[in-house]
């Protein structure tokens, strides 16, 4: 039997709504994360990876909104969460590492008490200076000295400010962490480093992770499992191991062929021509028909499902998949 997911998302779909438009952001697209699994979302930009995730946590803020689908967590269901429901499930069994810890810190206040805020809010029966020993601890774990507790988050580089927001979204002990380009903005040294201790403080603690980055290459390295996006729709999930040596979608090969190896010859790389379609002129049949070197003449009018591949054990969506 296989493990229960952790996350199961159904035909989630997210529309940006305007005065006299509507945007499908993201159309029907489902997926699972399993306990303690690392599930990664790649895709260019645009591609709907991040509104995924704010669904995920229900933070999508108008005009985006959810316009159809299911989202579980632990089997119940996240968009019929009351208020009070939410608030514990937000950074209680859910937490957020963003790209940017400067814009997720407050500049004017210490980082203690932005830890100790979020740890006072969820556990109001600790004590003062519990709640500050846990801060010390989370401190600890992420490698930054606890004496640094009362400095204001200027006086960190910027891979320490990334790591505090980890030690944050650590400090409830939440089942799942979204990171949302955790390391983007930071040099390839530091990167690695976050990466790897964000890799052992998953085997030791067993969250899972939702991660999203447009480094295919990282997310390899850290996921089990990828869901390739394209235009708000899933074109193919699989292994990790499996999306750069026998990716089933030409998306997922274009993708692939676009991305440096960082070992054997060297190779010219061809990049994927044209640009993902306007969310509002969408073509008809397979969205990325307009770019997809591979296409044949149903490709233009009809829809491929996602559908089982059995060389991977995963899933993808086009029309030469038989
Ligand atoms: Fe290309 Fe057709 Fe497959 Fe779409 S369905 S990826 S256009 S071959």
């Amino acid at each position: 039997m296989s493990d229960p997911a952790l996350v199961e998302v159904r035909d989630l779909t997210v529309d940006y709504v305007g005065d006299n438009s509507v945007a499908r952001a993201v159309n029907g697209i489902s997926f699972d994360i399993k306990a303690g699994e690392a599930f990664g979302l790649a895709g260019e930009s645009g591609c709907g990876k991040s509104t995924v995730a704010f669904a995920l946590a229900r933070l999508t803020r108008m005009p985006g909104l959810v316009t159809g689908g299911e989202v579980r967590f632990n089997g119940e269901n996240v968009l019929a969460f009351s208020k009070d429901r939410l608030r514990r499930y937000r950074w209680g069994e859910v937490s957020f590492v963003f790209q940017s810890a400067m814009n997720a810190l407050n500049p004017v206040i210490p980082v203690s008490e932005q830890i100790e805020d979020g740890i006072v809010a969820h556990r109001p029966h600790l004590g003062r200076e519990a709640v500050r020993a846990r801060a010390a601890e989370m401190f600890e774990l992420v490698g930054i000295s606890p004496r640094r507790l009362d400095d204001y988050p200027h006086q960190f580089s910027g891979g320490m400010r990334q790591r505090i927001c980890i030690a944050m979204a650590l400090a409830l002990e939440p089942k799942l962490i979204i990171m949302d380009e955790p390391t983007t903005a930071l040099d390839v040294v530091v990167q690695r480093d976050i990466i790897e201790q964000i890799c052992d403080l998953k085997a030791r603690f067993g969250f899972s992770v939702l991660f999203i980055t447009h480094d295919l290459g990282l997310m390899i390295e850290f996921c089990d499992r990828i869901g390739v996006m394209y235009a708000g729709e899933l074109v193919e999930v699989a292994p990790a191991s499996s999306i750069l040596t026998a990716p089933q979608h030409p998306y997922t090969r274009a993708l692939g062929r676009s991305f440096p190896p960082l070992t054997g010859p060297r190779v010219r790389l061809e990049g994927i021509e044209g640009t993902p379609p306007s969310l509002s002129a969408l073509p008809g049949g397979c969205r990325f028909s307009p770019r997809c070197g591979e296409a044949i003449p149903i490709c233009m009018t009809r829809v491929p499902l996602l559908q089982p591949t059995p060389v991977t054990g995963g899933q993808a969506a086009c029309h030469l998949l038989k």
